[in-house]
């Protein structure tokens, strides 16, 4: 048996340095009082009558209730679920009765929609409001810490994915998984006390909690929490804290290195520059190191860490476009259709092993055993290695076109149509076809101020890409749809692509 509550011991080992900031208010909290605050809600949790395996739900903006939550129902072996705030009511209503938890916690900004899907008060807490902070005060030191039936095994999270290829599944994530993560990020990515990120992506998302958030808490760094990024306040958020590691999605490092304030901003402090969650164009990479700032892609998804790979900074800029090398303690393979590793430069899919992967889909016996398999995660992504061992992702397996019998992967035509100076975002869809079993069609988002034709952007996609990978239409538009976690909604692009055709 090992120590599942690591906080505890890390309040112990360091009490008195910053865990937690808050980016608007300016409020920090030391490691023993994150500590303190988790032990005063987990001991009002049990006299709630809240058992190991109970779920405790979370709808609200970026905040310390997050680690408030997630630490206590880990004391008590309850599962935490963080709700995705951007979700419409009916689909908050879907995940509320897929988990059935046995306290909502919310933020009074989602009164609202809450009283709409959620009938019962008394197992409903603001927790902006008194009687949160006055639980807080009123169970502090009242639980010491003892014993409880507590395994590696047993769920601590239950994030529900993006919903990017369908309807959200609830990952459900074990303190092994949780913990292993971190150890590996830890390891793999060198972070120390030292370490201080600014987390604006939402901590509903794996990216938000669990990619540097978690790890750099175990690591007894620092953690400032911020909602609404734009690029000032990144800015001024990175250098008042003294940021030294990052993570952005695609779309921020796009705003914010497009923005006059970066060009004009001068970081101290940062080490590195991480993106992820989704694709990132070639060009991101350039204005960094214009800057003179290390910058990186990584890969993950909820069920996997969510961190996987590592690439030295310098590497990176070489090999701009791969996330990397295998972290430590993980097993990467990529497989072709017959379940045989691929050799240098051909794409499968990429499998994983580790401790840091997921238990099961909850509810979902069938979604669990399509992705676990033989003791490996089959994460649904293309991949290829190169002869240096480093990994590229190609794309999503489900979003692959094939179009009069070729593969496409659309990923290496949206990078190509994105290193056009006009061109800010793309997006490359399949659409069904008599003749060609698909067509590859493209959408696109000019820079403001561009003008660019239909025919000039094809004339651009030949001078790189193969006849048949060059799309037959390419659609320009005004803004692109996204997801609830920001990213490209193809299946929404299709629709609008199909109901254009007629
Ligand atoms: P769902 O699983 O419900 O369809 P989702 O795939 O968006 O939603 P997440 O766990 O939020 O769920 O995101 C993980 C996915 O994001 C990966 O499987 C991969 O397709 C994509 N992704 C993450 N990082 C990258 C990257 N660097 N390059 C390309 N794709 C990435």
């Amino acid at each position: 048996r090992w120590e599942l509550d690591w906080l505890e011991k890390r309040a112990s080992l360091t009490p008195k340095a910053a865990a937690i900031i808050d980016a608007e208010t300016g409020q920090d909290w030391s490691y023993r009082e994150v500590n303190d605050r988790a032990k005063a809600i987990a001991a009002w949790l049990e006299t709630e009558g809240v058992k190991k395996g109970d779920r405790i739900a979370l709808l609200a903006p970026n905040g310390i209730c997050y680690f408030d939550l997630l630490f206590a129902c880990g004391k008590i072996g309850a599962i935490f679920v963080p709700l995705n705030w951007r979700l419409s009511v009916d689909e908050l209503a879907f995940i509320i009765k897929d988990c059935e938890p046995s306290i909502l916690a919310i933020h009074s900004s989602f009164t609202k929609e809450v009283t709409m899907i959620w009938g019962e008060e008394d197992r409903c807490i603001q927790i902006d409001g008194t009687r949160f902070s006055g639980l807080i005060e009123k169970f502090a030191g009242q639980r010491e810490k003892r014993e409880i039936d507590l395994e590696e095994e047993d769920p601590l999270a239950m994030i529900y994915t993006g919903g990017t290829t369908g309807k959200p599944k609830g990952a459900v994530l074990s303190h092994r998984a949780i913990i292993w993560n971190s150890i590996s990020t830890i390891a793999s990515w060198n972070l120390t006390n030292e370490d201080r990120t600014v987390t604006y992506l939402p901590l509903f998302h794996t990216g938000g909690l669990n990619a540097l958030s978690v790890p750099i808490l175990m690591a007894g760094g620092t953690v400032v929490l911020a909602n609404d990024f734009t690029p000032e306040s990144a800015i001024k958020n990175v250098i008042e804290h003294k940021c030294t590691i990052v993570l952005f999605v695609p779309t921020m490092h796009h705003m914010l290195v497009k923005s006059d304030c970066f060009h004009k901003a001068v970081f101290k402090d940062i080490k590195l520059f991480l993106s992820g969650g989704a694709p990132c164009p070639l060009e991101i990479y350039e204005a960094y190191k214009q800057k003179g700032i290390a910058f990186k892609e990584g890969y993950g998804l909820t069920e996997a860490g969510p961190n996987n790979f590592y690439i030295d900074p310098l590497d990176a800029d070489v090999k701009r476009g791969s996330v990397g090398k295998p972290m430590l303690f993980h097993n990467i393979r990529i497989l072709d259709v017959a379940g045989n590793e691929t050799g240098e430069d051909e794409v499968g899919e990429l499998a994983i092993q580790g401790n840091h992967t997921f238990s099961y889909y909850w509810k979902n016996k069938n979604a669990t055993n399509d992705t676990l398999k033989d003791g490996w995660l089959y994460t649904g992504d293309l991949a290829k290695r190169d002869r240096d061992g480093y990994y590229y992702i190609v794309g999503r397996k489900k979003e692959m076109i094939i179009t009069g019998g070729e593969n496409v992967y659309p990923l290496e035509i949206e990078h190509w149509l994105c290193a056009h100076p006009s061109i800010r975002e793309a997006a490359v869809v399949g659409i069904p076809d008599e003749k060609w079993g698909e067509v590859v069609t493209a959408f696109i988002v000019l820079e403001e101020g561009a003008d660019l034709g239909e025919q000039d952007a094809k004339m651009h996609c030949r001078q790189k890409l193969g006849g048949y990978k060059v799309p037959k239409v390419i659609h320009t538009i005004g803004q692109m749809p996204k997801t609830h976690v920001g990213k490209i909604d193809k299946k929404q692009l299709k629709e609008d692509a199909l109901s254009a055709s007629g």
